[in-house]
């Protein structure tokens, strides 16, 4: 018997068709004997409607209102899913985040798991109930409730996982697994029997969203066994996020390329080039809550430099602001130019610990295609560079071509 934790995402109870088939494969692992934890998400397009309906209120919506608002997608998917396992004769039970004590910090809208109080699920699960919870959402210390950031559900499965020494978590989407880049982008991806936890780690957070970024953390902090899986296949091993590279089967230098649509580049022109002032600059933007990703501060000519970096493209306008009203007068820059039309590419994989000239083949491969480099940033594990949104699928393309990773690995 063992103890699994199973997170279905929103394509999988998009209907109620889908949540009878999620019904059935937990009816299927219970008969097997196993203790049963499932964790959903919203409807398919379910949390989207809902900052719809939120920004009809209010252009920006409040932060606290706004998680009131889209927490109560997964309240109803734990009710539905229930409600389905108890007509096929199981003993269930559904919990919002609040009612677990999913304990978050403040920050709404993506918020952290600082601590989940696992006794109301141990006791339910001795008593042969399967415990339903939502994903996604949580409960500050003041009671206010909070969400975990687009993609959350995973990480509350993760964390449940963590909190229950789960024999295994199982994260159940509308692909059979990890691939070597997004599927819907490049058909000829391939599925990965497995990813290092490092490689996982990046491609998160470079941009793959089969896996929200602190699930991996999570996974990783716990040593989680954590597995993605495709809910509409009956067989299949799906990934497995494995923590020893010395279990990697698959021995690519390049395991993945990951991409973000998201980010949108910032320069400030004409600073200063004197000590201080990469505080001067991303001090008020961080204080904001706005997150920076790539810097790059070029050389300073006749005592005078740019300050380049990408945030969200959400945040763009507001961290615009902040420079033009807050920061530019103030250090004497000669102007602020952003760009929200660009787009990140990476290359991920261990195997370039070992390995000389990937970032050559990468800029090669680019520049042969006409596309132009705008920033570089590189790990030991990954080569990321900013570029032209409009050229994303093509360089996402050509670079998967370029490393092979359509072919099985030798
Ligand atoms: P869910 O609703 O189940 O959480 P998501 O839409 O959040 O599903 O994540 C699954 C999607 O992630 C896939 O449909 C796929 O388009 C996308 N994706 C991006 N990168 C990858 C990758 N490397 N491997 C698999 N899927 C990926
Ligand atoms: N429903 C939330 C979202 O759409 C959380 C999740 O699906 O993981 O982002
Ligand atoms: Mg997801």
């Amino acid at each position: 018997m063992a103890l699994i934790v199973q997170k279905y995402g929103g394509t999988s109870v998009g209907s109620p068709e889908r949540i009878k088939n999620v019904v059935r494969r937990v009816a299927k692992y219970k008969a097997l004997g196993h203790q049963l934890v499932v964790v959903v998400s919203a409807m398919s397009g379910e949390t989207n409607r809902l900052i719809g309906l939120a920004k009809e209120m209010q252009a920006q919506p409040d932060p606290r209102e706004l998680d009131m608002v889209v927490s109560t997608g997964e309240q109803v998917t734990v009710g539905l899913v229930s409600m389905g396992l108890i007509q096929e004769g199981l003993k269930a039970k559904s919990y919002t985040g609040a009612q677990v004590k999913i304990i978050t910090d403040s920050a709404f809208t993506k918020a952290r798991i600082l601590s989940i109080d696992e006794q109301n699920i141990r006791t339910d699960l001795a008593n042969g109930y399967v415990v339903v919870v939502a994903g996604f959402q949580g409960i500050d210390k003041e009671g206010n409730i909070t969400t975990l950031g687009r993609g959350g559900s995973d990480t509350t499965g993760v964390a449940i996982a963590a909190a229950l020494h789960a024999d295994e978590c199982q994260i159940y989407t509308d692909v059979d697994g990890v691939y070597t880049t997004d599927p819907r982008v490049v058909p000829e991806a391939r599925r990965l029997k497995t990813i290092t936890f490092e490689e996982m780690l990046e491609m998160a957070s470079l941009g793959s969203k089969v896996l929200q970024i602190r699930a991996v953390e999570f996974a990783g902090k716990y040593k989680v066994k954590l597995r993605v899986l495709s809910s509409f296949e009956e067989e299949g091993d799906g990934t497995l996020i494995t923590f020893e590279e010395d279990d990697k089967m698959e021995q690519a230098i390049i395991s993945g390329i990951a991409f973000n649509r998201d980010e949108a580049k910032i320069t400030v022109r004409g600073v200063p080039d004197k000590p201080g002032i990469a505080y001067q600059i991303l001090g008020p933007i961080s204080e904001a809550n706005v997150d920076v990703d790539m810097i790059i501060q070029n050389v300073g000519v006749d005592d005078s430099t740019d300050f380049s970096f990408t945030v969200h493209r959400n945040e763009f306008d507001k961290a615009m602001d902040i420079l033009k009203n807050q920061v530019q007068h103030h250090i004497g820059a000669r102007n602020v130019v952003g760009d929200n039309k660009t787009a990140k590419v990476s290359v991920v994989g261990v195997g370039m610990r070992s390995h000389v000239g990937i970032a050559s083949k990468m800029f090669r491969t680019l520049a042969e295609e006409g596309i132009n480099i705008q920033m570089i940033s590189t790990s030991e594990i990954k080569i990321s560079v900013v570029i032209d949104e409009k050229y994303l699928e093509l360089a996402v393309r050509v670079l998967h071509k370029a490393f092979d990773l359509d072919l099985e690995p030798v």
